[in-house]
């Protein structure tokens, strides 16, 4: 079969299919195979990996999972396909393609994303590449419709297919970001995420087989881009979740180097052999979630390793690292000495992160970011900083950034 000829109307579900979701009132599932996606171990795994790791610890009721985020990415990108001014710019097939790369984007996410990718060989989206491609039930469920699909929806992933289509999965105003903007901002109870996303998808068109939006959705694209700032600052890069999370590296990086010098665990770490001998296949891969990395955080506070122990047992109790405001490499080095001479290896206890971010990326050639458009009245088309006067003034403001450097409560009165 032609792949472009295929009819969505083929894969119809007999009954329509609906979640209750927070967020988006309802997400329609109308088809078999996203149905039959849904219903995959891969996909089932995200139910137990939290969407915001270390957020909770600061934002106690952010409690949602990758799983409830990647159907609001679907259902995102579901709507905008079925908007009258879209829908007849892509053909079913494609329809399908971005549907199932909006449900996968984030299957390939570790346990505790970001801190486990630091001990990882690869990153997020090159696993989610890989479960898509290689063996796996997500792969069979694709592979079943038509057999270029796993790759097709991989390409979008990868930002190689056509710009429409990646730019409705991965771009300065995709479906992901608006997902996670409203949906970590309503689980933590803050506004500041808070957006009109109906209003953006009413202002947006197609033009040369890009998404661009209305001059008149101008103001709503203004506050998405100063919520996500926002959200940067006041929720994802919060000191205390970025403790959370060195702690947990630090636990990753004492279990690595336990292993790598021939210790002999009380638990029984088989899940664990392929991340530390690095030879991960896909089915090993989805064998980790936080509900597995719990349990063993759980069993290494019976280890003989004093420092595993006591990493694993601040880890469960919440007794995080603390930090203070990092001025010069010097006083890193000062404060690494300070732990050392309490009996707190440093390599283990002392560690230091340097948050920035950009709200707006700027045109640049170097790293191919591409602009949000703006139709104007006359039809001609500009970039967003050209028609926004707060997008331009956040493009030349000082960069905000914030280094920061955490030790434990035992040395505290000394720094
Ligand atoms: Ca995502």
């Amino acid at each position: 079969m032609n792949k472009h000829e295929l009819k969505l109307e083929d894969y119809l579900l007999f009954d329509n299919k609906v979640f209750r979701d927070a967020i988006h009132g309802y997400i329609r599932v109308e088809l078999l195979p996203i149905w039959n996606l849904i219903n995959t171990g891969e996909m089932q795994r995200l139910r137990r990996i939290k969407q915001l790791g270390g957020t909770s610890m600061v934002f106690q009721s952010a409690e949602h999972s990758r799983f409830t985020h990647s159907l609001g990415v679907y259902e995102i990108v579901r709507q905008i396909i079925s908007l009258d001014q879209v829908k007849d710019h892509l053909d079913d097939y494609e329809k399908l393609c971005v549907m199932c790369a909006g449900l996968l984007h984030d299957v390939g996410h570790g346990p505790f994303s970001h801190s486990f990718e630091s001990v990882m060989p690869c990153s997020h989206e090159e696993m989610s590449v890989r479960i898509i491609l290689e063996d796996s039930e997500v792969h069979d469920v694709l592979a079943s419709v038509h057999e270029d699909l796993p790759q097709d929806v991989a390409a979008i992933i990868q930002k190689k297919a056509r710009p429409l289509l990646v730019q409705l999965v991965s771009s300065q105003l995709d479906c992901d970001r608006m997902d996670y903007l409203l949906r970590d901002s309503y689980c933590c109870g803050v506004t500041y995420g808070n957006f009109d996303m109906s209003r953006i998808l009413r202002t947006m068109r197609i033009k040369d087989g890009h998404m661009v939006i209305k001059a008149s959705g101008v103001q709503a694209i203004e506050d998405y881009i100063l919520a996500r700032y926002h959200m940067y600052w006041q929720v994802y890069y919060h000191p205390v979740c970025r403790s959370y999370e060195h702690l947990l590296q630090s636990i990753l990086t004492r279990v690595k180097d336990l292993y790598d010098s021939g210790y002999v665990f009380f638990s029984d770490i088989s899940l664990l052999k392929p991340l530390l001998e690095d030879h991960m296949s896909v089915s090993d891969y989805v064998a980790l979630d936080e509900s597995v990395m719990m349990y063993y955080f759980r069993v290494f506070m019976q280890e003989d390793d004093a420092i595993l122990k006591d990493l694993s047992e601040r880890f469960l109790k919440r007794h995080l690292l603390k930090y203070k405001t990092l001025e010069s490499p010097e006083a890193l080095t000062r404060i690494q000495r300070i732990s050392d001479a309490h009996g707190f290896d440093h390599r283990y206890y002392v560690t230091s992160d340097y948050a920035k971010n950009v709200p707006y990326k700027h045109y640049d050639i170097s790293n191919q970011t591409a602009e949000i458009e703006i139709l104007k009245e006359d039809g001609q088309i500009v970039s967003l900083p050209e028609t926004s006067e707060i997008v331009q003034a956040i493009i030349h403001a000082k960069e905000k950034e914030d280094a920061k450097v955490f030790f434990v409560k035992e040395i505290k009165n000394e720094i």
